[in-house]
C-alpha cells in the first residue's frame, strides 16, 4: 500500500471516534463502518476517485469546522481566526512549493467552485478592472448606474473555448447545463477523428475565429498529455487567458510525471484543480495563478463561495504535505505506469482504446466491438465486482447516457498497492466479462441499450478473482474499527 499510514494509531483514533458517534446516532456510525467495508471490497477503477490517508481524513473531523473566517489570511471579516489563518497559510504554502506556483487559493469547496472562482477572477481582471479605470472609479460601488449596467452587460457578453464533452471535456468548461454555459458564449474544440488526439492546429484555427476571452484546457476523460506550452501560445496569439483545469491529473503534476510543456503551472495564467482525485487529498478545490490574477482570485469568497471550510483547508495542508514527499512521486509514476500496463493488457486482448493507449492515469475503452453499450458494459462489470463508469467516446452514436465507452482509472487501486502485474490481471478480467456480455431485448418500458445477460458463471468467477486481488492488496491494512 502506497499510502503513508500507521495502523495502530489510526485504529485507536477511529475506534474512539466511532464510539462517540454511535452514542448519538448509531445509523451514521453504521454507515461509516459500512462505507469502509464497501470500499475494501470494491475493485475501484473510477478515474476520479482515490483513498485519502487517515491523517487527511482525521483532520476533517475537528473543530476547525466550527469557525467562520470569510476573507483571507490576516484579513478576515471575523475575529479570532488565528488558527484558520495558520491552516490556510500552511495549505497555500505547500501548494505553492509543490506546484511551483506564485499564488495559491485553497478555499474552493470543490472543483466546480474552483472553476467559478477562476472565471470570475478572469472577468474581474480583464473586463471589470479596465472599466473601473476608464470610469476613474476604484470600486464598483463608485460607478454611476449607467456605467454599472454597461459593465454588467460586458461581463455577461464574453466567450470561452474549451474541449468538447465527447472529446473528454468537462461540463464546467462552458456547457449549458452548468452555470459556465449560461455565463459565457461557448465554443469547443474536439479531437482528430482518425487518431483521437488533440489537434492543436484545429484548436488554433477555432481560437482565431472565435476569439475567446478564456481558452480552457483540461479534461475528465482524455487519456493523453496536453501540451500546455502550445495552448499558451494559442491563447497569446488571440489575446485569451489560458485557464487549465487539472482536476483529474493534478497528482501527476504534483508527482512530476507531467513536466516541461506538459506541466500547466508555468504556462497557464490560472490553474484550477480538485484536491480529492489523483492528488489524494480531501474533497475540495484549489486555484493557482500568476500574480496578475492573485487579488481577484482571493476574492472568491464572498464573490461565489461561502465561508471557507477550516477543517478541509487543514486537511488540504496535510495531504499537500504528503504529496511533497518522495513517496508521492513514486506513487504518481506508478499510477502512470499502471495505466500503461492496463492499456497494453486491454489492447493485447483486442479492446479498442480511444487514442490507442494512455499517457496519464486513465484509459477510455470503446466497447462497441463487443456489441454492447457503455451502460451495459458498466453494469456487467459491476455485477462481476469491477467498479467503472460509462463515458461517451468522441462522436458517440449512443450519446452521453448510454454511451459506447467505459472510463477506467488507476489512482485508487495504485494507492491500494496494485502494480503492473495486477493491472494486467484486471485487464484480463474486464475482457472476460465484456466478451461474455450480450444485449437482450428490452423488457416493456426498458431500453435495449440497457439490458444485457452475462454468460453463465462468468460474473461469479470474475468476482472471486477480483476478491483475490483485493485480499492480496488490502485497503488501509491493519486498520481495525473494533
Ligand atoms: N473539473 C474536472 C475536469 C472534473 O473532472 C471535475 C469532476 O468530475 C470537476 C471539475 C468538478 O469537481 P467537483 O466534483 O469537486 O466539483
Amino acid at each position: 500500500m502506497s499510502l503513508p499510514f500507521d495502523a495502530a494509531t489510526a485504529s485507536s483514533a477511529y475506534q474512539a471516534a466511532l464510539q462517540v458517534i454511535e452514542s448519538v446516532e448509531p445509523t451514521v456510525a453504521g454507515a461509516i463502518r459500512g462505507e469502509l467495508a464497501d470500499q475494501r471490497a470494491s475493485l475501484k477503477l473510477i478515474a476520479s476517485e482515490n483513498y485519502a490517508s487517515p491523517a487527511t481524513l482525521l483532520t476533517m473531523g475537528t473543530w476547525l469546522s466550527d469557525k467562520y473566517a470569510e476573507g483571507t489570511v490576516g484579513h478576515r471579516f471575523y475575529a479570532a481566526c488565528q488558527n484558520i489563518d495558520t491552516v490556510e497559510q500552511a495549505a497555500a504554502e505547500h501548494a505553492k512549493a509543490l506546484f511551483g506556483a506564485s499564488h495559491a487559493y485553497v478555499q474552493p469547496h470543490s472543483g466546480i467552485d474552483a472553476n467559478l472562482v477562476a472565471f470570475w477572477a478572469i472577468l474581474a481582471q480583464r473586463i471589470e478592472s479596465p472599466a473601473l479605470a476608464e470610469a476613474g472609479a476604484k470600486h464598483v460601488n463608485d460607478l454611476t448606474e449607467d456605467d454599472w449596467q454597461q459593465l454588467r452587460r460586458a461581463m455577461g457578453n464574453q466567450r470561452a473555448l474549451g474541449m468538447s464533452l465527447d472529446a473528454g471535456g468537462h461540463l464546467t468548461h462552458g456547457f449549458r447545463p452548468n452555470i459556465s454555459g449560461k455565463m459565457f458564449e461557448q465554443s469547443s474544440y474536439g479531437t482528430d477523428p482518425e487518431t483521437g488526439l488533440l489537434d492543436y492546429d484545429a484548436v488554433r484555427a477555432t481560437a482565431r475565429e472565435f476569439k475567446p476571452l478564456v481558452l480552457i484546457a483540461g479534461y475528465s476523460a482524455y487519456p493523453r498529455k496536453v501540451n500546455f506550452a502550445t495552448m499558451r501560445e494559442i491563447a497569446d496569439e488571440v489575446g485569451a487567458v489560458l485557464m487549465v483545469d487539472m482536476a483529474h491529473f493534478a497528482g501527476l503534476v504534483a508527482g512530476k510525471v507531467f513536466t516541461g510543456d506538459f506541466d500547466p503551472v508555468p504556462h497557464a495564467h490560472v490553474v484550477t484543480t480538485t484536491t480529492h482525485k489523483s492528488l489524494r487529498g480531501p474533497r475540495g478545490g484549489m486555484v493557482l495563478c500568476q500574480p496578475e490574477f492573485a487579488d481577484s482570485v482571493d476574492r472568491g469568497c464572498p464573490m461565489v463561495l461561502g465561508g471557507p471550510l477550516g477543517h478541509v483547508m487543514a486537511a488540504k495542508a496535510v495531504a499537500l504535505a504528503e504529496a511533497r514527499q518522495d513517496s508521492f512521486r513514486a506513487h504518481a509514476q506508478d499510477v502512470a505506469d499502471n495505466a500503461v500496463a492496463l492499456a497494453e493488457g486491454l489492447s493485447r486482448r483486442g479492446v479498442r482504446l480511444v487514442t490507442g493507449g494512455t499517457e496519464n492515469h486513465l484509459v477510455l475503452l470503446d466497447v462497441s466491438g463487443f456489441g454492447i453499450t457503455g451502460r451495459q458494459a458498466e453494469s456487467a462489470l459491476l455485477d462481476s465486482g469491477i467498479v467503472t463508469n460509462r463515458n461517451a467516446i468522441p462522436r458517440d452514436p449512443n450519446g452521453a447516457w448510454y454511451t459506447s465507452g467505459v472510463r477506467i482509472g488507476t489512482p485508487a487501486l495504485t494507492s491500494r498497492g496494485f502494480g503492473t502485474a495486477e493491472f494486467d490481471r484486471v485487464a484480463e478480467l474486464i475482457v472476460d466479462v465484456l466478451t461474455a456480455t450480450a444485449p437482450t431485448a428490452a423488457a416493456s418500458g426498458g431500453s435495449s441499450k440497457a439490458k444485457y445477460t452475462i454468460a453463465d458463471g462468468v460474473a461469479e468467477k470474475t468476482h472471486t478473482a477480483a476478491d483475490e486481488l483485493l485480499a492480496a492488496n488490502p485497503l488501509y491494512p491493519g486498520l481495525d474499527l473494533g
